[in-house]
Order: structure tokens, then C-alpha cells, then sequence
């Protein structure tokens, strides 16, 4: 029953007990979950040694081929990772987000390499720069791999994506990498690598089911620690003495309160309108509401608040909540009754004692459920909260991570600048709006609390690939709340996980040491 980790090349079983991790659907114990005894330094050591060093034997588009071949593995054997997630709450249409965009993010990741990355272990990012009247000498930035490891640990929600967004940057920059998944789904990621891992040279993947105490110890300035998950998880890894003393890199993708914005122009009848409301409801049930950068915060002109509310509560109430893959079931379980019982709990912050809010569609704990036991399962009715009174502060802090969105007006442009930025940093936004100069206007204004915006009108919607997707070659983090990070951005990531040093000397000398054909084999 307990999950192995992946160390040092074998599959390895902690000690004692272990965290039990329940089916999301029928409360069975899936698994348990724990790191007991395994000998994490003796892993970190593996990853520095041997990763390290195979991964250095090979150019960018070798690596890039590697990371291409465990693509193609785990879309060989992608039905085993949605039978895994099913488990776990996730309908097809979920599983495919977390899985085929995970492999898809890899496969872009290894073409971007292949085309953008020169066939040598180091990057030279510019021409020799004169720094002298006489021409004997200059300067140039090269960007090398660190002798370190990456570190990765993802939250619950993408353990196929969350995993594979950090490795793809990670293997193409040379770094072996320890994946630390979040416990509740922990059992999806390990099965990712068991597909993956004999495609990856030897070191380049490990993976700790369980915990890692004592594992930031070990780390320092030539580490790469990538995390996903709470904004408090994030606030603690960031004080750690690894990043605080000893410059570990430190990137942190944390929560948001990401909205959405309708132009005044999108009345009934616009094709706008019904974008807005379609992908709000979207945004609410895919995945349950558990997507990081979901529609927490819809702001609506204020004489439409009546029709978008009458417009997505009644796309809501065509929403089958239930067992994924039942008859009909558009939106499944969250991740576990803990998560459920969080999620009510943030609703109830949002709507009760100090009536911030009003719930306007769905009943936190009543639903309807298809082909599974409602209160076996964290099966959760979508819920559209109203707030009327956007001074309130709850609206704008407090995150439901799951099918919870609230509507909010707003009269004017700088009254709609001043509700954005109250999110405090933001992850992704979207401006539904077929009017050049409000969107111009909007986009300009939000674009410093924001990492990723997108505008969706009629023309761009058949293409569109929606407000919740992060894109590979776009970059996906957010300033402030969201974490203050960058991922993704096509090979900007690469990059961040690389050492830029600036190399001064003669321009011969510059040559030569850039110069893969001038290098030893050990050299390169
Ligand atoms: P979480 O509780 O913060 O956990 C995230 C990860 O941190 C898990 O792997 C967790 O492991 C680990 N962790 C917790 N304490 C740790 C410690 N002291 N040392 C090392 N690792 C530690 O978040 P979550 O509940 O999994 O995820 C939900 C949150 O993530 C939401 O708030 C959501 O908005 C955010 N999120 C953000 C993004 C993004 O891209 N920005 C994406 C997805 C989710 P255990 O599970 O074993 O405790």
C-alpha cells in the first residue's frame, strides 16, 4: 500500500505508517505516503554525481531528444495516468489539462531546444562587446550549468504538468532533477516517472513520495528550488536558510485571486457577453475549480450584474456534478474531503459572518451527485458568489480553491484598475471586450499586477486557447501574491535555471573559450 520513491536508480519504500490518501471518489485508501528512513542526502548526492554527469556528456538537442523520448512514453501510456486520476476527482476532460498538457508542454519544450539551442553544453548570449579603444579587449555573456540540482515541489492539483513544466527547463539546462509531488496526488506523479525514467539518463530524475526534512539543508547557490502551491508554503521554503543565506535559487508559483473583466460594450446579445459567461463557467468546474489560475474574481459592469448572474447560473445548473466517467458527468470530485472541507470554509469567509458576499448559484454542502456517494466522495456543488460591496476586503484575499467564482461590479476604468491591483499580484487575467481602446485601456492598467493577460473577443475565440491555460512558450508566474516568479516563456526558462557569467579577456581568448570545436571532450 505504500508508495515507493524513485532513488538512486530503484523504486524504495519509506518506514512506518505513512500519510493516508483517500480516492477522491469513494473514500477508499488509494495508498500512503511517506519519506521515513530513505536516505535523501544519499539521493541529493546521486543527483550531483552521477546526473550531473550525464547529463553534462550531452549538447542541448541531445538532451532535447531525451526529454522528446519520455514525452512520447508517457503519451504511449497516458491511459494508465487518467485511470490514476480519475481517482483523484479528475473527469477526461480534466485529466487531459494535467496530462496531454504536460506532454504537450514537453514536446514544445524539446522542439524549442532543438530549433533555439546550439549543439554545445553552454550558451553564449552575445558578440564580443569592446571594452577597449585598441580592440585587444572585450567582453561576453555566456550562460553554463550550474554544478547543482533541481528541486522541485508541486502542488496537488497538476502532478503530470506541475512536474513536467519544471523538468523539461531543468533537463535541457543540465540540472538533475528530485520531484517532491504533493502528497494527495502524489500516486500520479510517481507513475509518471516509472514511465519516464528509463528514458532519462541515468540521475536525471528522482522522485521523494513523502516528505523532505532535512533535504533544503543540502542545498545552496548552484540549486534551483521550483515550487507550486500555497502562498503560506511559499513564504516559509523562502526563508529558508538554503535561499536566505546560501542564494539557493528560489522561484515560487503561488496562489491568486485572478479575474476576468466584461466590457461595458459586451451587453446580452453580444458575442461577448456569452464568452464572458462561458468561460467563467469554464473556469469554475474544469478541474473542479482546482487550477491556480482560475476565475476567482469576474468584475462586470455594474447595470449587467443582473444578466451575466441570470446568464452563468444558468449555465451552471446544466453542470453533472459526479463520478468522472459516469453517464453525463461534467465535473468531478476535489481532491479530498480535506480540500473540500478547506474550500467551504473559504466560502463561508467569503459570504458569512460579515456578509462580504451572498452565494447566488449552488449550496456548499448540498449537491446532486451522479454515480457516487456525495458524502463519500469531496463531491462540491459549483458555487457563483455575488459581492456587491467591493470595498469589502474578503473578495479580493480570501482563495476558494475549487468550483468557486465571485461577480463583482465596477462603474468605471481607474474604479476597475483600483479592484485588480487589490488582488495584490496576480497570476492571469482576461478582458472580454470587442472595444480597442477599453481593452488598450484595461490591459495597460493591469498588466504590473499580472503575469499572463488575455484578451478574448469575437475574432481571436475559435483559436483562443483560454483564460486558465498556461502556455510553454509563454511565461506563467505573477508578481506579489501569485509568488513573484517566472516559469515557462519558452526558453527563458532554460535560461533561469543556467549561470550567466560575464567573461572579459582578449577577443582570441574569448573565442577560444566559447568555441565548442576548440574543447576537449571533458572540456565540453
Ligand atoms: P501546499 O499545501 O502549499 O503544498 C504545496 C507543496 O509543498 C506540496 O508538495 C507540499 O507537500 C509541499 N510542502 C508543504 N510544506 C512543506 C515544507 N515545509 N517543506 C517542503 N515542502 C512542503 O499547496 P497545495 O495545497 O498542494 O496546492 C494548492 C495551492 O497551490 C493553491 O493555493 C493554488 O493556488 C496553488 N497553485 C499554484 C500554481 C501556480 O502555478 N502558481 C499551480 C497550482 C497550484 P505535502 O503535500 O506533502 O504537504
Amino acid at each position: 500500500m505504500t508508495l515507493p520513491s524513485y532513488l538512486e536508480g530503484s523504486w524504495r519504500t519509506g518506514a512506518g505508517e505513512g500519510t493516508p490518501v483517500a480516492d477522491a471518489v469513494t473514500g477508499e485508501i488509494v495508498t500512503r505516503v511517506t519519506s521515513e528512513g530513505l536516505d535523501l542526502a544519499a539521493a541529493v548526492a546521486y543527483a550531483r554525481r552521477t546526473g550531473l554527469a550525464a547529463l553534462g556528456e550531452l549538447t542541448f538537442p541531445q538532451r532535447a531528444a531525451a526529454l522528446k523520448a519520455a514525452a512520447l512514453a508517457l503519451q504511449e501510456r497516458k491511459q494508465e495516468l487518467y485511470d490514476l486520476s480519475a481517482r483523484a476527482g479528475a473527469t477526461r476532460r480534466d485529466a487531459a489539462v494535467d496530462v496531454d498538457g504536460g506532454i504537450g508542454t514537453a514536446l514544445v519544450y524539446a522542439s524549442l531546444a532543438r530549433k533555439g539551442l546550439p549543439d554545445h553544453t553552454l550558451i553564449v548570449e552575445d558578440d564580443p562587446i569592446p571594452l577597449g579603444k585598441g580592440g585587444t579587449f572585450a567582453g561576453r555573456h555566456v550562460l553554463t550549468t550550474p554544478r547543482g540540482i533541481s528541486l522541485q515541489i508541486n502542488a496537488f492539483n497538476f502532478p503530470v504538468w506541475g512536474m513536467l513544466e519544471k523538468l523539461a527547463p531543468a533537463l535541457l539546462a543540465g540540472l538533475p532533477t528530485i520531484v517532491k509531488p504533493a502528497t494527495p496526488t502524489a500516486y500520479i506523479a510517481a507513475q509518471a516517472v516509472r514511465i519516464i525514467a528509463d528514458t532519462l539518463p541515468p540521475g536525471a530524475i528522482q522522485l521523494v513520495a513523502g516528505g523532505i526534512p532535512g533535504l533544503l539543508d543540502l542545498l545552496g547557490g548552484q540549486d534551483h528550488i521550483g515550487f507550486t502551491g500555497s502562498a503560506a508554503t511559499a513564504a516559509r521554503l523562502r526563508a529558508d536558510r538554503a535561499v536566505t543565506r546560501r542564494s539557493a535559487r528560489f522561484n515560487a508559483e503561488a496562489d491568486s485571486l485572478n479575474c476576468s473583466v466584461l466590457g461595458p460594450d459586451a451587453v446580452p446579445g453580444q458575442p461577448e457577453f456569452d464568452l464572458f459567461a462561458d468561460a467563467l463557467v469554464t473556469e469554475m468546474t474544469v478541474k473542479a475549480g482546482q487550477k491556480c489560475t482560475a476565475i476567482r474574481r469576474a468584475f462586470v459592469p455594474v447595470q449587467l450584474m443582473d444578466a451575466v448572474s441570470e446568464a452563468v447560473e444558468a449555465r451552471l445548473a446544466r453542470v453533472v456534478v459526479g463520478a468522472p466517467g459516469a453517464e453525463g458527468v461534467t465535473m468531478g470530485a476535489l481532491v479530498g474531503l480535506a480540500q473540500r472541507d478547506d474550500v467551504r470554509a473559504a466560502v463561508a469567509r467569503l459570504t458569512g459572518a460579515r456578509e462580504a458576499g451572498s452565494i447566488v448559484y449552488g449550496d456548499p454542502h448540498k449537491v446532486e451527485v451522479v454515480g457516487a456517494d456525495a458524502e463519500r466522495g469531496a463531491f462540491l456543488s459549483p458555487l457563483l458568489l455575488r459581492a456587491d460591496d467591493v470595498d469589502r476586503p474578503e473578495p479580493h484575499e480570501v482563495e476558494a480553491f475549487g468550483p468557486v467564482s465571485t461577480l463583482m461590479p465596477y462603474s468605471g476604468i481607474p474604479e476597475l484598475h483600483e479592484l485588480i491591483a487589490r488582488g495584490e499580484g496576480s497570476l492571469a487575467g482576461s478582458v472580454v471586450s470587442h472595444d480597442t481602446d477599453f481593452v488598450r485601456q484595461v490591459v495597460l492598467g493591469a498588466a504590473a499586477h499580472h503575469g499572463r493577460l488575455l484578451v478574448l473577443d469575437r475574432d481571436s475565440a475559435g483559436e483562443s486557447t483560454g483564460h486558465g491555460t498556461p502556455m510553454p512558450q509563454l511565461v506563467h508566474g505573477g508578481p506579489g501574491r501569485a509568488g513573484g516568479g517566472e516559469e515557462e516563456g519558452g526558453l527563458r526558462a532554460v535560461h533561469a535555471h543556467l549561470q550567466r557569467t560575464a567573461i572579459q579577456g582578449g577577443p582570441e581568448i574569448l573565442d577560444a573559450i566559447v568555441n565548442r570545436d576548440m574543447q576537449t571532450g571533458e572540456q565540453r
